[in-house]
C-alpha cells in the first residue's frame, strides 16, 4: 500500500488520474499495456505533451520505485519508450519529467511521467 512519503498523503481513489483508468472520465489515450496507461495531458506545455501512468494504486515516484513489482515497473518503463516511438519523436528527442510529492509541485497524487517533446525544448520546462 502506497505510504506518505510524498507529503500528499496515502493513495486516493478519487484522484483524477484514478477515474480515468476506471473510465469515468475520458482521455485522449495514446497506448496501453498491461501495467500502464498513457494519454495526452489535459493543458499541454509543449507541442507534444504526454503522461504516462501505471495502472497500480501509486502516489509517487518513491511509492512506486520501492512498492511496485519488477513486472510493474519493467511494464511501465517499456510504455514510456513505445509512447515516444509512436509519437515518433525518437529521432528528435524528447524530455521525461516527474514531479515527486508537495516540494516539486506534483499536483496530480497518481504517479505520472511527463514527456515532453516536438519543440526545441530550452534548458528548463517550469
Ligand atoms: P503534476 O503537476 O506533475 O501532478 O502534473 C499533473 C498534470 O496532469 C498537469 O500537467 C495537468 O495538466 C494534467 N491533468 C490534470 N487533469 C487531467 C485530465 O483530466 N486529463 C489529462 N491531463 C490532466
Amino acid at each position: 500500500m502506497s505510504m506518505a512519503v510524498s507529503g500528499l498523503g496515502p493513495y486516493d481513489p478519487q484522484n483524477v488520474f484514478a477515474k480515468i483508468l476506471r473510465g469515468e472520465i475520458p482521455c485522449r489515450k495514446i497506448y496501453e499495456n498491461e501495467h500502464a496507461l498513457a494519454f495526452h495531458d489535459i493543458a499541454p506545455k509543449a507541442p507534444v505533451h504526454a503522461l504516462i501512468i501505471p495502472k497500480g494504486p501509486y502516489v509517487s515516484f518513491a511509492d512506486f520505485s520501492s512498492q511496485a513489482s519488477d513486472a510493474e515497473i519493467g511494464g511501465f518503463t517499456r510504455a514510456v519508450g513505445h509512447v515516444a516511438a509512436q509519437l515518433g519523436l525518437e529521432d528528435a528527442g524528447y524530455r521525461l519529467l516527474s514531479n515527486m510529492g508537495a516540494a516539486a509541485g506534483q499536483e496530480v497524487p497518481h504517479f505520472h511521467v511527463h514527456l515532453f517533446g516536438g519543440a526545441a525544448l530550452g534548458p528548463m520546462l517550469q
